[in-house]
């Protein structure tokens, strides 16, 4: 894969992702997920398809959608040509069972998910060695292995890995990997079909299974019960299992105690959330993927900036990435900052001015309404001006804005404030270590 197709592609998994604001779930999932991209040339945006009523449908009915999400990652994209190819399904994994359209589903696994394009922090360095044991080991590790955290850190991309590691090393083994979703689904659809035979049978054959984001079981109270025994019957036969959720067991709501309880048993490895040091380090490791050389403090403001998870640091990657390829500009910050200026707008906003003056009182002990007062002793002046330079670095108010808030001072007040504290930064070490935990305590 040429690195313009590799960034087209990351393009395309990020906009199925906005078309299901724009067009409901449902439809991303039925029409718009079933397609593959394959290039973009000319103002002209090549899809592959299944079949012609899928290719039909999506023309009709979503192309103008596609068409203006796409070009909010900076393409230019004036028509869609959908190709229909043989679906030759190479992804499937599950097998023996004659319900081949949801064994389809079922196994799909994204091929960037590996465990060498898994960039490994302190974050998440014990979810990471605790899938790598489970994908070399012969027998169950820890059952089950239970990976928690919050969207976007990476627990599908573990689970994928560890598909993708097992199928490479041990070919024989089964490995089934679904969401909890689906799950259900299948589920309640044997119930309906009266076949739950059929449906026990797929997941009791099965070496390895995971279940992704299972929080959704939560309140479906014969789908639990479906799930406890299946889970049970593989403990018992000796299979592994991993699961996923972005909740420890004993915090899952809806789920039954002895569940929970049974949940916890195994290992329960946490995803916490991102650190800057692996922001960068992603951020590096991808633009590396991408061939492309992206300025160092470009990644740096990103890594900075996008704090929320790795998906929309991806996200904003991508976006800055396929400007450069599609526009020809040079990325500089300036340029990031424009392209990406609504993301950084919604990862600013838990960062209010009260907020940065409420922490920085704290930490040198002075009194907010002080802080906000003519007062100009130098303890409160020195907090006064740390806050006025983080309130301009951590958040997108005007100078004006952030003098106002300060007890109704002038701009050039903040002005002065500024180039003093990165005057102070460089010649007083231990003030600049102060200044470094005092932002790093704003990030996430
Ligand atoms: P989750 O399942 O926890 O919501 P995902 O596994 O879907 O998150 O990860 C979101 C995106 O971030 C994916 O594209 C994934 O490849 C990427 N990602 C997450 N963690 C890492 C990592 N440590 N190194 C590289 N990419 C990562
Ligand atoms: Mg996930």
């Amino acid at each position: 894969m040429s690195s313009n197709e590799q960034v087209l592609t990351q393009i395309w998994s990020e906009a199925e992702n906005d078309l299901k604001t724009m067009v409901g779930e449902k439809s991303v999932k039925a029409w718009i997920s079933k397609l593959g991209v394959i290039g973009c040339d000319d103002g002209i945006l090549k899809l592959s398809a299944p079949s012609n009523f899928v290719r039909d449908n999506v023309l009709s009915r979503f192309s103008t959608e596609i068409i203006s999400v796409i070009n909010s990652y900076g393409c230019n994209v004036k028509f869609l040509n959908i190709e229909v190819y043989d679906c030759n399904n190479q992804d499937v994994v599950a097998n023996s069972t004659d319900d081949q359209e949801d064994v389809k589903s079922i196994s799909v696994l994204d091929k960037r998910f590996t465990f060498e394009n898994f960039v490994v922090g302190k974050p998440n360095e014990f979810a990471y060695a605790a899938a790598i044991r489970v994908a070399e080991a012969d027998t169950p590790q820890f059952n089950p292995l239970f990976l928690y955290g919050g969207v976007g850190l990476g627990k599908t991309h573990l689970m994928h890995a560890i598909a993708w590691h097992v199928m490479k090393v041990h070919k024989k083994k089964k490995v089934i990997y679904i969401s909890a979703e689906k799950f259900m689904y299948l589920f309640i659809k044997s119930l309906r079909f009266k076949d739950t035979m059929s449906f026990k049978e797929m997941f009791r054959n099965v070496d390895i299974l995971m279940i992704d984001d299972v929080q959704f079981i939560g309140g479906k109270d014969t789908t639990q019960e479906e799930f406890f025994h299946t889970f049970n019957d593989l403990v018992d036969n000796n299979r592994q299992i991993v699961l996923s959720a972005d909740k420890s067991p004993s915090d899952l709501e809806g789920v039954e105690d002895r569940l929970k309880s049974r949940l916890g048993w195994g290992l329960v490895a946490d995803v916490h959330p991102t650190s800057y040091e692996l922001r960068l380090g992603i951020l590096q490791a991808k633009s590396k993927q991408y061939k492309m050389s992206i300025p160092g403090d470009v990644l740096e403001f990103l890594a900075f900036k996008i704090t929320s998870n790795i998906r929309e640091l991806e996200g904003a990657l991508n976006r800055v990435v396929a400007h450069v390829t599609l526009i020809g500009r040079d990325i500089t910050i300036t340029v990031a900052q424009e392209v990406l200026s609504d993301l950084l707008r919604s990862n600013e906003k838990f960062i209010t001015v009260e907020l940065i003056q409420r922490r920085v009182c704290e930490f040198y002990s002075v009194k907010l309404s002080d802080l906000n007062s003519p007062k100009r002793q130098k303890a409160i002046a020195t907090a006064r001006q740390v806050a006025m330079y983080l309130c301009k670095e951590l958040t997108t108010k005007s100078l004006a804005d952030i003098g106002r808030s300060f007890g109704g001072r002038d701009h050039t007040t903040v002005v002065h404030a500024i180039r003093k504290m990165k005057d102070f930064i460089k010649r007083d070490k231990m003030f600049a270590a102060d200044f470094e935990i005092l932002t790093k305590s704003f990030e996430n």
